[in-house]
């Protein structure tokens, strides 16, 4: 465990960093907010791990296959600790979090594991190291990250992700999250209204609220807050125009949060809500907690009060005894709700879980069949409804120039549809009418309604 130095800026070595992130959103975020403490005691960031004096692996257990693109990331490094052993590796986040001091033994040229809710001591940490020497483990996990955020470091400047809880009481039967991100602690309606304001008195104009099960927000806070209250605070706020919130699990999902994200005018009309399996066999043993009606249900009541609300879904395919018939009915459940987007995983048995414990029986060949079929059927699903967009005027947040084609810009509408479309540079983090006239499954195409 680490020791408290007297942390001081004097006499610093360390200048550069590497830091490369694997994983979901909130590990981005996390990865931003760690390099925001890091500039601000003086680092500059690097892209390449050879001219850094820290090389940091922000990481993902969510599947096997990333974890071993970071061991082999860390095995490559070996030549180059050996040559400059003054050099500082470290693995944070939920790696870090589930192998703890294993890392040490199977890589030992790692300096520093720092797991989930410990990267706010990043600067702490690697002047420990400095000068107390390597193998520094953080793992603690009652931890409430407290993290004084740089408000001027964000990848976007019009757009920003905020935490506003972490961790997660569910422990669906195939995820390693609730074991590896700790027990759902949220922060206070206050604590995030002042890092929201802060954001959009610096320009920001959107907000993503996250958290790994986001309608248990407010859970063990006092008063009995729930997110409805937090969005309803933040949409009060001056110069924001946007509010969107992930994740939302549909045994959590509240039909009073529905109405009130029809209410109120600055939350998004899209709801990103996992459905996993359109089985209730499977679902039962994913310990998702609600049944496949349940779902469609909740999806009927949201589309009746929000009437253009987008729903985006993931589903996970070959999970243990998923039979054709199962299979099927996820496809069902697809073709019926018409998802804006989905996110398909082959099933992948991670150690510690529930499901881990049945027999991981699917063929490989058989579980990409079926992610292939899904992966088929949502893209000609997007490809259709984004078609009947075309010749309509849609309302873009511009973000600035577009990734694919830098002469034009790119936003997003409130529904979270991607558009691309010609216009001034000076549009960028205002909102913009665009006419449709082109579309593929995840873009839509247009011109400015005045433009000829
Ligand atoms: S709700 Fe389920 S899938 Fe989501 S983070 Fe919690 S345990 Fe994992």
């Amino acid at each position: 465990m680490i020791d408290s130095p007297n942390f001081t800026n004097k006499g610093r070595q360390y200048k550069t960093v590497f830091f490369e992130t694997f994983g979901c959103q909130m590990n981005k975020l996390d990865a931003e907010l760690s390099l925001g403490l890091l500039q601000e005691e003086g680092y500059r960031i690097v892209d390449k791990p050879d001219a850094a004096d820290v090389i940091l692996f922000n990481t993902c257990s969510v599947r096997q296959h990333a974890e071993d693109k970071v061991y082999s990331h860390l095995g490559a490094l070996k030549m180059l600790k050996k040559k400059h052993p003054e050099v500082i590796v470290g693995v944070l986040g939920c790696m870090a979090q589930k192998d703890g001091e294993s890392i040490f033994k199977r890589m030992p040229h790692v300096d520093l594991v720092c797991g989930t809710r410990m990267f706010s001591r990043l600067p702490e940490l690697l002047l420990n190291i400095k000068n107390h020497g390597s193998h520094v483990l953080a793992v603690e996990e009652d931890q409430i990250v407290n993290v004084k955020r740089a408000v001027t470091y964000r990848p976007n400047f019009y757009q920003a992700f905020v935490t506003v809880m972490r961790g997660c009481d569910n422990f669906c039967s195939y995820c390693i999250v609730p074991y590896v991100r700790g027990r759902e602690i949220s922060r206070t309606i206050a604590d995030v209204k002042e890092e929201v304001q802060a954001l959009v008195s610096n320009g920001c104009k959107e907000v993503t609220l996250l958290g790994q099960n986001i309608n248990s927000y407010g859970k063990g806070l006092t008063g009995g807050v729930t997110l409805g209250d937090l969005l309803s605070e933040l949409n009060d706020i001056d110069g924001l125009e946007r509010i969107r919130f992930v994740t939302s699990h549909p045994a959590d999902m509240s039909r009073d949060l529905i109405r009130t994200m029809s209410r109120l005018s600055k939350v998004c009309e899209h709801l990103h809500m996992p459905a996993q399996s359109g089985s209730d066999s499977i679902l039962k043993r994913m310990r998702r907690g609600y049944t496949v009606d349940y779902y469609r249900d909740l999806i009927s009541y949201a589309r009746e009060w929000i009437p253009h609300i987008s729903i985006a879904s993931d589903f996970i395919v070959g999970f243990p005894g998923e039979t054709d018939g199962d299979f099927q009915e996820t496809v069902r459940l697809m073709e019926d709700i018409r998802f804006h987007n989905c996110f398909i995983f082959k099933y992948s048995p991670r150690t510690g879980t529930k499901a881990a414990e049945l027999e991981d029986d699917l063929p490989d060949g058989v579980k990409r069949a079926r992610n292939m079929k899904l992966l088929e059927l949502q893209k000609s699903i997007s490809l259709e409804e984004n078609r009947k967009m075309i010749g309509k005027k849609v309302q873009v947040l511009v973000e600035g120039a577009s990734k694919s084609d830098p002469n034009k810009l790119s936003g997003r509408t409130r529904q979270n549809h991607i558009v691309v479309f010609r216009g001034s540079r000076d549009l960028a983090g205002k909102l913009a009418d665009v006419m449709v006239d082109e579309v593929t499954d995840l873009t839509l195409y247009g011109k400015q309604p005045s433009c000829s």
